[in-house]
């Protein structure tokens, strides 16, 4: 049985790689890798930390183009790439243009699809653009929809998604985290800090954040500086030019701030671990910060992983340049603050989605029926939901 995992981005490597482990686990399952080129460079080095090397790689601008030019290219690639390889399933992960793009091919050419952390949702079309459009497209025309928590099982259900078609795994983020296991990477941008330093990690990218956003953010870490002189920031600048550009000309050479390159996996772990605070408006980083009970205010006005914000753990503040000085200022000064941010054990999963997700795609082509059997493998292997300790 051949499956195949579409990836684009950053994000959909880190929580594919998982998934391709557990599937190189079973003899009678063949993972085929479809890399879209949707990150470049930062893609190639996330595919290099894991060990993949891709079966098929696409070659599309993705920097020269429009998202609809873009789109069209994309489905065609990819189904071309389906007909030519003949998978028996296609899994897709997450809310990028890859993702909704593989799963419309698929669906075109009635190759069953699953849908790795399904289920989230914002409620705002515009909030992340384009993504939470992608996720919600995404559910009508998937087999299976691997939802990494309760809640975003009840999103499904909420949409009218039959019961039998969702399984509730745990985030794959999870289980990349714990892979690294001791590995543990002290990267060069901590050769700038001082000795006893705090670290504050800081990463902003989302489109909704560029211009007024970042710069209100980048000015806050300004203003945090010139309050804390034993706090060190640090900030992987994003690959996309108009964030780094943003970035580098209010931030680069400051001092007690350092804007590095875009950090390889085992390295950005290596900091998140360090770190006293981080300010982020990434997805991945809200999942990975409470495996390591690091607090997290994000910097969105919404976020649609409210697990972390209900266990208490996150803290929603938006861009607002005194709303993160005053919030990250109350946690930077009290450490018991910090602490009661901190909680045992991550709300979002328990490093065993990979095999879940996979014993069920297994059970699916086997019995290839319309509803995910929640029996076969998966329950042999002990691997039921109930003893995942997620929040509601
Ligand atoms: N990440 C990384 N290096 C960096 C910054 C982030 O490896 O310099 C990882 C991070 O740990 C997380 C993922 O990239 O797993 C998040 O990607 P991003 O913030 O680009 O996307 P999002 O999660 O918001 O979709």
């Amino acid at each position: 049985m051949k499956i195949a995992l579409i990836a684009g981005t950053r994000p959909e490597i880190v929580k594919l790689a998982p998934v391709r482990d557990a599937m190189n686990a079973l003899p009678d399952l063949q993972s085929w890798w479809l890399a879209t080129g949707q990150h470049g460079s930062l893609a190639e080095q996330a595919m290099g930390v894991f060990d993949i090397v891709p079966d098929r790689q696409l070659s599309l601008n993705w920097t020269k183009s429009s998202l609809p030019s873009l789109f069209a290219r994309l489905i065609e690639g990819l189904a071309e790439e389906y007909e030519r390889s003949g998978p028996d399933m296609v899994i897709v992960q997450g809310d990028t243009a890859s993702a909704y793009a593989g799963a419309t091919a698929a669906h075109m050419l009635r190759i069953p699809v699953a849908h790795v952390e399904a289920g989230l949702r914002s409620g705002d079309l515009a909030n992340p653009f384009p993504e939470e459009g992608f996720r919600r497209m995404i559910a009508p025309i998937t087999d299976l929809h691997f939802a990494p928590t309760r809640a975003a099982r009840d999103n499904l259900r909420a949409e009218n998604i039959d019961d039998d078609k969702i399984l509730v795994t745990g985030n794959t983020v999870v289980d990349a985290v714990e892979a690294l296991g001791d590995n543990d990477v002290r990267p060069a941008a901590l050769d700038d800090v001082a000795p006893g330093a705090n670290i504050v990690l800081v990463t902003a990218h989302r489109r909704e954040n560029w211009g007024e956003g970042i710069d209100s953010i980048c000015e806050a870490v300004l203003d945090l500086r010139g309050r804390f002189s034993n706090t060190h920031f640090i900030l992987p600048a994003h690959a996309n030019p108009r964030v780094r550009d943003a970035v580098n000309q209010l931030l680069a050479g400051e001092p007690q701030i350092s804007v590095v390159d875009p950090l390889s996996y085992p390295e950005f772990i290596g900091v998140l671990k360090r770190s006293s605070l981080v300010l982020s408006d990434s997805g991945g980083v809200q999942e990975e910060a409470p495996s390591f009970g690091v607090p997290v205010l994000v910097l969105r006005e919404r976020t649609e992983r409210m697990e972390a914000v209900k266990a208490g753990t996150a803290l929603l503040v938006g861009t607002d340049r005194a709303r993160i000085v005053t919030e990250a200022s109350r946690l930077l000064a009290d450490p018991r603050a910090r602490l009661k941010m901190t909680k045992r054990g991550n709300p979002f999963g328990d490093g065993n989605a990979g095999i879940r997700i996979v014993a069920a795609c297994r059970d699916f082509l086997q019995s290839s029926g319309p509803a995910a059997p929640k029996g076969g493998l998966l329950s042999r292997l002990g691997l039921g939901t109930t003893s995942i300790a997620m929040a509601e």
